[in-house]
């Protein structure tokens, strides 16, 4: 117990992680007393604590959200300046999305995923039917912005958030009360981060000995290759792409960026939800990466909500996977739709865990493939949705660090500061 103590709070979790791995594991081996550990521990202990903790940072989402962007923008006091920061980013978001769907095209061209797999008749899938893409567009704008925080529609809420912030700064220090109250609101939501911190050893045991005792690993085998394809690009995309981007236009140090990142990943992954992980991407970022506040507060919840390279990793492979065990050639046509597509999919696709499969719907019947093929892998999904995310919520951090380097907002003293954060 002493020696639990004196790890970090980074070591601390890492270890909750793993031991939550490790027991769940157990636990869905133990065959005789399958019943009780379900009733009592997956869907009893493991399921209220790990829900209250992910509650805990839901709670925290919108406000911050709000605030932070508010003020955010209205601490660049200058409103080209904002135009060109969110230009940037969105650019950065969207070449990085179609980046990844183009790496993971390629690969699972080569690998052939799904190759001589039989199609299994009993299994079905009724398909959530996407939002088509008018209707994304046309639900950016809140008819009621309250409406839109008490349902959590983040685009809405960014976008409320936004020109919020555009009339404060045109109003000027009529507006400085106003103002005040909301970067003071600000710093108490991200001090009530901290506290719900405290608890991120226990939430995170929880959430992953879940997932591991509910979901096992014995699924995985069928679906090896789309599992390994999936993985390896999703590798690939990080510590290629996001290593050279760091690299070569950031001009930091990739392994520092990682190393940095290793709690922010640790909670994407046990939440699936980049929006879940907001507060934690929000203060790493911020406090450990040296990104900017009025740069961090726009650019990573615009980021959660917008950039997706994970899952657009993800719709790449799957497609190719499903063309595959239904044996339906795709075209070089189909290819460059799947491209686009998954790349706008990936904004209409909200941070919450699954969502990606259910946007993968629209990719399919953009190329013509049968829907139902999202049954084949859907067993799966959760443990790959905990690995995108993570690749989700770094995309983002990137990106907020390459923007703010570009600003010269960019503080190296914080980024190269082992103990930054802490
Ligand atoms: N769970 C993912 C996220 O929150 C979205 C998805 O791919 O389902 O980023």
């Amino acid at each position: 117990m002493s020696y639990y103590k004196k790890l970090s709070f980074t070591q601390k979790i890492l270890v909750s992680m793993l031991l939550g791995a490790a027991l769940g594991i157990i636990l869905n081996n133990i065959n005789i007393y399958h019943i009780l550990i379900n009733q009592y521990l997956s869907n009893g202990v493991f399921e209220v604590l790990g829900k209250l903790f992910v509650n805990s940072l839901k709670m925290l989402v919108v406000p911050l959200v709000f605030c932070s962007i508010t003020v955010g923008i209205t601490s660049l006091g200058n409103l080209s300046l904002m135009g060109r920061i969110g230009f940037k980013a969105i650019l950065i978001y969207l070449l990085t999305t179609a980046v990844a769907i183009s790496l993971a095209l390629i690969c699972a061209s080569v690998i052939k995923p799904g190759q001589g797999l039989e199609i299994s008749n009993s299994i079905q899938f009724t398909a959530k039917e996407a939002p088509s893409l008018a209707s994304v567009l046309i639900s950016i704008v809140p008819s009621n912005p309250i409406l839109a925080m008490a349902e959590g529609e983040m685009l809405q809420i960014i976008l409320f958030a936004i020109i919020l912030g555009i009339a404060i700064t045109i109003t000027g220090t009529k507006a400085e009360a106003f103002k005040k109250g909301i970067v003071s609101l600000n710093d108490i939501m991200m001090n009530m981060v901290s506290i719900i911190m405290k608890f991120a050893p226990i939430g995170v045991f929880c959430l992953i000995a879940k997932t591991f005792a509910t979901q096992g690993i014995d699924m995985i085998v069928p679906l090896l290759s789309y599992f390994i394809t999936v993985s390896l690009v999703l590798l690939l995309h990080v510590f290629l792409t996001y290593s050279a981007f760091l690299k070569f236009i950031g001009n930091v140090s990739p392994f520092l960026f990682f190393k940095k990142m290793r709690t922010a990943i640790v909670f994407a992954f046990s939440t699936a939800s980049s929006n879940a992980t907001i507060p934690v991407t929000l203060n790493t970022v911020e406090k450990k990466l040296g990104v900017d506040k009025s740069v961090a507060s726009f650019t990573v919840p615009l980021g959660a909500t917008i950039n997706m390279d994970g899952t657009a990793i993800m719709q790449g492979v799957a497609t190719v996977f499903i063309a595959s065990v239904y044996m339906i050639d795709l075209t070089i046509i189909d290819y460059l739709t799947v491209i686009l597509t998954a790349t706008l999919a990936s904004i209409g696709t909200a941070g919450v865990p699954g969502v990606g499969l259910i946007m993968l719907t629209m990719v399919l019947t953009q190329v013509g493939l049968p829907v139902e093929g999202v049954a084949l892998i859907i067993g799966i999904d959760r443990l790959l949705d905990m690995m995108r995310t993570a690749v989700n919520i770094t995309g983002d951090s990137m990106v907020s660090l390459i923007t703010s380097k570009s600003e010269k907002s960019f503080n190296l003293n914080i980024f190269r500061d082992p103990k930054a954060g802490l």
